[in-house]
């Protein structure tokens, strides 16, 4: 018999992956989490019934949530992953050349337990010297911590749940206060085509604090339309332009890339602009 896993990405509509074994299915205290096996993508993460990262397109999201705000950033020295418990975004947070310090503040331990279980090419970066891992709800450490992050990516789960508070304005207004007076914040903020609430959520909210806030899209096979937005705030630099061209082995990210990436559609241009 096959079996399939099926992620509804909205009421109407579900993407399908044929499984070939299921390694772990638990509830944790946040969420339910799944990993399998896939014919198509490889090892799959799913936390409640929604597709976070796969073996074989985590590379476009990693490279691009990091990427972006780092290469744009003349000195990311100090840098802070929310979320991300599955390790990617820090891998490539760490391989910058120019960052002295990630720190990952994720609520869920049991994520990055199943990273260290199945995901070895998300994990590797847990052990690095440069790399600080935390198990912590991130809207608590953003209120605490002031001026001192060059860099923060907001890597959530949908807004729902524990990543609710992560959409607001008032956290942004937080993160606001934790960078350095030229900082810049990068968040996943969702699919043009399915999620546009969510999209003029962090955007108006990010515009509340921030002098700069840009949109830019990448597109992620497994994610809800395959097309995906992040959303960013800054203090002072574009983060339209790269100020270094660091892309080393990226699969996805360069320079061209980057400033094409903020070249939008007229639709999802209207999304930010209404
Ligand atoms: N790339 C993914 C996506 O867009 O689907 C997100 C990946 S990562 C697994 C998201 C993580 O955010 C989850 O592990 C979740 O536990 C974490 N998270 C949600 N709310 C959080 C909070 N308030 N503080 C810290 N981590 C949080």
């Amino acid at each position: 018999m096959e079996l399939w896993v099926t992620e509804y990405q909205t009421p109407s509509l579900g993407f399908s992956c044929k499984v070939t074994q299921t390694l772990r299915a638990a509830q944790t205290r946040y969420q339910h989490l799944a990993v399998v096996e896939t014919e198509q993508f490889g090892r799959m993460l799913l936390l409640d019934g929604m597709v976070q990262t796969t073996e074989k397109d985590e590379w476009v999201y990693h490279e691009m949530i990091t990427l972006v705000a780092l290469n744009a950033h003349p000195r990311p020295e100090q840098v802070l992953i929310i979320g991300g418990g599955d390790g990617g975004t820090l891998r490539e947070v760490v391989r910058h050349p120019g960052v002295k310090k990630g720190i990952l503040v994720e609520i869920d331990e049991d994520v990055v337990q199943a990273s260290r279980d199945f995901f070895p090419e998300l994990c590797c970066a847990f052990s690095d010297s440069k790399a600080e891992v935390t198990i912590r709800d991130g809207i608590e450490y953003v209120r605490e911590n002031q001026a001192r992050f060059d860099v923060v990516i907001v890597d959530s789960t949908e807004p729902v749940g524990p990543a609710v508070q992560l959409f607001s304005a008032e956290f942004y207004q937080n993160v606001f206060a934790s960078l350095k007076e030229d900082g810049i914040l990068v968040v996943q903020s969702e699919s043009p085509f399915f999620n546009a609430d969510v999209i003029k959520m962090a955007y108006q909210g990010i515009k509340q604090s921030f002098p700069i806030t840009e949109l830019y899209l990448a597109s992620v096979p497994t994610y809800p339309s395959g097309l995906w937005s992040f959303t960013v705030g800054s203090k002072q630099h574009d983060p339209r332009r790269p100020l270094t061209n660091y892309q080393e082995g990226c699969k996805y990210y360069n320079p061209q890339v980057h400033k094409a990436a903020f070249e939008l559609p007229g639709f999802v241009r209207r999304i930010i602009e209404e």
